[in-house]
């Protein structure tokens, strides 16, 4: 269940050398079991693992909300810009800012 986690090297508890993870669980080096720090290491990248799911999960929300926030004030500036510089009375253009105003509530309850 831990192929998914490939270790190279990891430090050798007893005699604090860096040695290869081969097939064998022992340092070639002073022969001390390597199981520990193996099973340590993979703990350790593991929880990396997660953390990073965790914060790209995060992030993702993050962007999501900011286009969404995006689109409604582009969608303010293209009312808004249309309603300035056409033929519209001050009267329609407060309508319209009304109606911009339970469209961004809207957008926002949506969620
Ligand atoms: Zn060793």
């Amino acid at each position: 269940m831990d192929s998914e986690f490939i270790l190279k090297k990891v430090c050798c508890e007893y005699c604090g050398s860096y040695v290869s993870v081969d097939e064998n669980e022992t340092c070639p080096n002073c022969g001390g079991s390597l199981r520990d720090v193996i099973l340590k290491e993979k703990t350790r990248l593991r929880l990396e693992k997660i953390e990073a799911e965790e914060k790209s999960a995060e992030e993702a929300q993050r962007i999501k909300d900011e286009q969404d926030r995006d689109e409604v004030f582009d969608l303010i500036k293209t009312i808004a810009g249309s309603a300035a510089g056409g033929a519209i009375a001050g009267g329609l253009a407060r309508a319209a800012g009304e109606f911009i105003k339970e469209d961004i509530k809207s957008a926002f309850r949506k969620k």
